[in-house]
């Protein structure tokens, strides 16, 4: 007796196996779909995330005292402007944003924040004791080369402390 393992069906004249059909779907829902590559509008996308992710993205919001909104907004807004995005779905993108939080961090700040040096009152040069990014530029900064401390008038916690290279340096 057979058994029927790969189902086609007709797709006006094309054979598609069934699988395809089944793909995961994001969760986000989106209304009306129509004209969305041609609009600018603002909608209202509802989607789940994992309980870690939500306090992750809370945590970091806290930290970058934004609203939690901004913040999902602007990872948004990467996903959308990286030349994947077609394969990659909102709930995916979340997750992966949960898992790389360190390096977008920084991205972040300096999206959501305008000047990631505003508050900073002095620069000071250290050498490194392990390897940072330019707060401006983003060239990594390695282990063991001098860079420039932004000091802050409340102390921050490691992950947002702010180094620039020479070359960033402000000059006045
Ligand atoms: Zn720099």
């Amino acid at each position: 007796m057979y058994h029927v393992v790969t189902q086609i069906v007709e797709d006006a004249g094309r054979k598609k196996p069934v699988e395809e059909e089944e793909a995961p779907r994001a969760t986000a829902v989106e209304e009306d779909d129509e004209d969305s590559s041609s609009t600018r509008k603002e909608r209202v996308l509802h989607t789940r995330v994992p309980a870690v992710l939500e306090r992750e993205l809370k945590r970091l919001a806290e930290n970058l005292r934004v609203p939690v909104s901004n913040l999902v907004r602007a990872v948004l807004e990467d996903a959308v402007n990286m030349a994947d995005v077609a394969t990659e779905n909102v709930e995916q993108r979340l997750k992966n944003f949960a898992d790389n939080l360190a390096q977008e961090r920084g991205k972040l700040k300096r999206r959501v924040q305008a000047d990631p040096l505003a508050d900073v009152f002095a620069f000071q040069p250290v050498k490194l004791a392990a390897t940072q990014a330019c707060a401006k530029c983003e060239k990594e900064l390695k282990k063991g080369e001098t860079a420039n401390l932004g000091l802050t008038e409340k102390p921050r916690p490691a992950n947002e402390r702010v180094f620039v290279c020479d070359a960033c340096l402000p000059a006045d």
